[in-house]
């Protein structure tokens, strides 16, 4: 399989071909074709897969084919949830790379920084937000991030984000996010409490492993 039989937007293959990928890697042709169809996956990838553009080019086809009327300050239509302001920063900089060719916006909100840049950069239209939790949630309780707007969320590595004791953080944030929206669960491994989880926030998921 090829990205473009993914049938994917061009300025997104063109960014693809930028990078030197040959082909989708399994969990991407795996995931992909389903992401594009708006379903929720469960997908149990560890890092170097290539998850991070397995749920990221999905969510980019979908803002640039479906746009918005109007621009909307401070309220993505893409969260994406990491357990690390590590992780947070890749994946986020993923986003950009994969989205160099488009007008696509996306900002990254972790804590152990000044919040003060991030609520001025909140104040801008945003389409996607790479966030960790409590970062998250102190935005959230300042009202300088909304998230009725929000399509499609990510749990990136949801079993480090559970070991970390983020799950009532998390539980918090998606009471926020309307109940139609698309959930994408993504986890090295399958605990009891990643399952109780994804029984929760996912609806009919696609089950993914690589
Ligand atoms: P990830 O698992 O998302 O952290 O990605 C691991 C690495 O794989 C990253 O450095 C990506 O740039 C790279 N990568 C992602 N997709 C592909 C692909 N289709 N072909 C080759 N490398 C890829």
């Amino acid at each position: 399989i090829t990205f473009a039989a993914l049938s994917l937007a061009d300025p997104l293959l063109r960014a693809i071909r930028d990078t030197g990928y040959d082909a989708p890697t399994p969990i991407q042709a795996q995931a992909i074709p389903h992401v594009l169809q708006g379903k929720d996956v469960l997908a149990a990838a560890q890092t170097g897969t290539g998850k991070t553009a397995g749920f990221t080019l999905p969510i980019l086809h979908h803002i640039l084919t479906q746009p918005r009327p109007t621009q909307q300050a401070g309220s993505p239509r893409a969260l994406i949830l990491t357990p690390t302001r590590e992780l947070a920063a890749q994946v986020e900089a993923s986003v950009r790379l994969y989205s160099q060719y488009t007008r696509i916006r996306s900002l990254v909100l972790f804590g152990g920084v000044n919040i003060n840049p991030q609520i001025q950069a909140l104040k801008k239209p945003i389409d996607i937000v790479v966030a960790t939790p409590g970062r998250l949630l102190d935005h959230l309780g300042q009202k300088t991030i909304q998230l009725k707007d929000v399509e499609t969320v990510v749990l990136d590595e949801a079993d480090r984000m559970l070991d970390m004791g983020f799950i009532r953080d998390i539980r918090r944030i998606l009471k926020l996010i309307p109940s139609q929206r698309q959930t994408l669960l993504f986890s090295a491994t399958f605990s009891d409490e990643i399952r109780d989880l994804a029984r929760n926030a996912l609806r009919d998921p696609i089950e993914v492993s690589v």
